[in-house]
């Protein structure tokens, strides 16, 4: 087969997790774009079918919006079992859903910490536990998690983040070793700084921006559509032989 079609996604499914804004909505646009059918996921039911809506429009393929708070077990797995039900089977999961609460450990609570926990860590987990099942009996399964630098680096003030982004990581090589018997690989994207809305309190803030930049061999923030190659990529045949990655897309920050 050409290269250019290994990267192909017509016939497959895509469920992408915080598919409404920012990165997610960017990988949704990207997936949907390179031919899979689409399940958007966020806590808001308006926003979902908002953009799905608009995803179909603009890309031809069927989209759907699915409401669910990836960190509540009883609604993932209604989830998962209502995607098939709507579109037969489940290709490719990009666990993206993810919240960032800043500060120094002695002015953060439990609850804060435990938040983050949970839509970053606990959201993946059962995500991935409700489509193993399927995965596993079709031997077919690209699952890409979305981490960070900071998965792999630090910062000050960012315990409860960077410990959920740090799990993510470990998460994804411990899956790729359970899955490679079933054909079905498992990713980490580890992006750098994207202005979305999660980097509203940074971008507003002129000298912690520049601080940014500053780290920055490219010496700029990422653009959206920076996002969605990667994406296509390890979700397609393209990335075959690629399991237990974690690949950094930040302007190379992380090299230094
Ligand atoms: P945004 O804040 O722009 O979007 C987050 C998305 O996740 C929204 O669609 C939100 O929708 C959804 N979401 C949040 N909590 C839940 C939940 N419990 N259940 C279901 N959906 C939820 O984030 P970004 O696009 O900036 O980030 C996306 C991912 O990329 C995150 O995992 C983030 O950690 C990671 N990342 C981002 C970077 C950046 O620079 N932006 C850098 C490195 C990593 P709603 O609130 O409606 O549920």
């Amino acid at each position: 087969m050409p290269v250019l079609d290994r990267f192909r996604l017509d016939g497959r499914t895509a469920l992408v997790t915080g598919g409404t804004k920012g990165l997610g909505r960017a990988m949704a646009a990207a997936l949907a774009e390179a031919g899979a059918r689409v399940a958007v996921v966020s806590r808001h039911g308006d926003q979902v079918a908002a953009v799905a809506g608009e995803l179909a429009r603009s890309t031809g393929r069927q989209c759907q919006g699915y409401a669910c708070d990836v960190t509540d077990e009883a609604q993932v797995t209604q989830l998962i079992s209502q995607v098939l039900d709507d579109f037969g089977h489940l290709d490719i999961l990009v666990n993206n859903a993810g919240i960032n609460i800043r500060g120094p450990i002695d002015q953060l609570s439990l609850d804060q910490f435990l938040q983050v926990q949970a839509t970053n860590v606990t959201g993946p987990w059962l995500m991935c536990r409700a489509v193993a099942p399927h995965m596993k009996e079709r031997r077919y399964g690209r699952v890409i998690n979305i981490g960070s630098t900071l998965s792999i680096i630090a910062l000050a003030d960012r315990t409860p983040y960077a410990s959920s982004k740090g799990a993510i990581l470990q998460m994804t090589r411990v899956l790729a070793l359970e899955w490679a018997p079933y054909n079905i690989t498992v990713n980490a994207m580890l992006p750098g700084p994207f202005a979305t809305e999660m980097n509203l309190p940074l971008m507003n803030d002129p000298e912690a921006y520049q601080s940014f930049i500053a780290k920055i061999p490219l010496g700029r923030w990422g653009e959206l559509e920076e996002i969605q190659g990667l994406v296509v990529f390890l979700a397609s045949d393209a990335s075959s032989f690629i399991t237990g990655a974690a690949i950094t897309i930040d302007g190379g920050w992380t090299v230094h």
